[in-house]
């Protein structure tokens, strides 16, 4: 491994700013860097994703989910899993992080211009969704119309539910919410079922969509099968892989699925790419 690759290797201070509860079990922090000169030169493109230590537990990968214009901090949201994720909970504003990255690929968000594009996301799931697409709100204008399901279990598990109302106040964005049957509470209006099938039933993808999906392994199986029945080109179906990972820079090899390397080639990829893997998920 060369200088830089170490370089890369070695986590910058960074500190929680700010805690928000988006359900029983996921929680968004913002972090800011601790020398201004690296927080100024620190940018990132939607899909990225950094490795957050906390000291003495490990590290974890996370996704950035404030779209890169906001300069100067980033944001993560995190679903509790297990050491690193719970020891990351126990945490409170103005304790310190480590960060590395950004790393990995992004959603080509120039591509998407001029096209109707829906943002589809499962459970935790929407923690990918999230910085894609308020980087195309940020530049609204450029798209065609804007679609987003979020869907969970339950109403209580809906991630970002709170700013569904801001979503729906801009120009030719739809915002629908999905629960599985049972899920549903007293009052509920959002839709019941699972969300490959209310997307379909919907008809909410065709031959001139983009839709960019993040949930479950399963799920992503179903939507590309209902994308496929709806016309939708795999290659215009796009998702997020999370394969476990350790070095975040291709070296290690834990997140590989034959040759590709999640952490380095991914995580974004179309449906076309998955396709001509190996069915290692
Ligand atoms: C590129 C990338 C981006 C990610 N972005 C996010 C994000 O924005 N928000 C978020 O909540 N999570 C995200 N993850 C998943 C997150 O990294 C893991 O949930 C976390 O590292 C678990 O660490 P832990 O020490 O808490 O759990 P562990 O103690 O290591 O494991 C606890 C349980 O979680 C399972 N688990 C651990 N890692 C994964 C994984 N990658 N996929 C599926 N199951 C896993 C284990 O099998 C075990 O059952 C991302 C993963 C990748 C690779």
């Amino acid at each position: 491994m060369n200088a830089t690759a170490v370089e890369t290797l070695v986590p910058i201070l960074g500190s929680i700013t700010e805690v928000r509860e988006e359900t029983h079990d996921v929680r968004t922090l913002r972090l800011d860097l601790a020398d201004s000169e690296e927080a100024e030169s620190f940018t990132w493109r939607a899909g990225q994703f950094v490795m957050v230590s906390v000291f003495g537990a490990g590290e974890s990968a996370l996704t950035i989910t404030n779209p890169p214009a906001q300069k100067g901090f980033i944001e993560v949201t995190f679903r509790q899993m297990g050491t690193v994720t719970s020891a990351l909970r126990r945490l409170s504003e103005g304790e310190p992080v480590g960060l590395r990255g950004p790393y990995g690929n992004s959603f080509p968000v120039e591509e998407w211009r001029g096209r109707d594009i829906a943002f589809v996301g499962g459970g935790i799931g929407m923690a990918a969704v999230h910085a894609p697409l308020w980087d195309v709100l940020g530049n609204r204008e450029a798209y065609g119309e804007i679609t987003v399901m979020a869907g969970a279990k339950t109403v209580a598990d809906l991630v970002y539910r709170n700013e569904a109302g801001r979503l729906r106040d801009i120009p030719g964005v739809r915002v629908i919410q999905v629960v599985d049957p049972g899920g549903e509470e007293p009052g509920w209006d959002g839709e019941v079922g699972l969300i490959p099938q209310v997307f379909e039933r919907m008809g909410l993808s065709g031959r001139d969509t983009t839709v960019v999906v993040c949930g479950p392994p399963v799920m992503l199986g179903f939507m590309l099968q209902a994308t496929t029945r709806m016309g939708t080109p795999p290659s215009q179906v796009i998702t997020t892989l999370e394969n476990r990972m350790k070095c975040g820079v291709g070296y290690c090899g834990h997140c590989n699925v034959g040759e590709f390397m999640v952490c380095r080639d991914g995580p974004v990829v179309s449906g076309e790419v998955i396709s001509q893997l190996p069915n290692e998920f």
